[in-house]
């Protein structure tokens, strides 16, 4: 049976890039991939990335749509087909975004999903009155909304950045981002997440008499 679910994305008071996330393990923290398309890989994934699936139904779509970088005010009409097909295109993004940051092959079939997804018109954005930018009014589709974020896949592969994509550097995390810092040195998803936590890790393995290298205390 169908349902769809049409409402208005609207956004936290805070204006904090990233998504907030609450893994298993417990606690939450901020993470910003650098990426709308690969905001979308926070929600779940192919394979044993399954366990992770929060994409259930239109209003879990529209609650990504409020913590992604979208920004608010968008009216989404999504329904449980869109949510298939939001799926779908993650997990074409997962296994293109993983053999980028692991030096594997891209199946062009996973290409031929973000292509297809981008060929149609994307959302449309617009100058309000007040000159913020906006959401043009009435309610947009979920096919709309996959092609901005295939269309941004698209930008992400191709562009200057597409050999930044990287898995975060703490062997249980699993998190891909894509570094636009100038250096290009970020190692972490967060360094509120695992960048703290391999910092007290490398501390108590260099002690005794150890001396952190990259400063800062936590
Ligand atoms: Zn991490």
């Amino acid at each position: 049976m169908e349902t769809t679910y049409t409402g208005y994305v609207t956004k936290s008071a805070t204006d904090t890039p990233g998504l907030l996330l609450e893994p298993p393990s417990g606690g939450s923290f901020r993470f910003d991939p650098g990426a709308l398309c690969l905001e979308l890989l926070t929600t779940g994934g192919p394979g044993r990335l399954a366990a992770y699936e929060v994409l259930h139904d239109p209003a879990a779509l529209l609650r990504w749509v409020a913590d992604s970088r979208l920004s608010a005010g968008l009216q989404l009409d999504a329904d449980d087909a869109g949510v298939a097909g939001a799926r779908v295109l993650r997990h074409a993004l997962w296994r293109m975004a993983a053999a980028r940051a692991h030096g594997g092959d891209t199946d062009p079939a996973d290409v031929a999903v973000v292509n297809e997804a981008a060929a149609a018109p994307p959302l449309a954005a617009r100058i309000g009155a007040d000159g913020s930018r906006q959401w043009a009014p009435g309610g947009a589709t979920v096919t709309q909304l996959l092609s901005t974020v295939a269309r941004d896949a698209v930008d992400l592969f191709t562009g200057p950045h597409a050999h930044r994509i990287r898995e975060c550097g703490s062997h249980d995390c699993g998190l891909l981002f894509v570094d636009t810092s100038r250096p290009g040195r970020r190692r972490w998803c967060s360094m509120e997440r695992c960048g703290n936590r391999n910092k007290v890790r490398a501390h108590r393995a260099r002690l005794p008499g150890g001396e952190g290298g990259e400063g800062g205390e936590g």
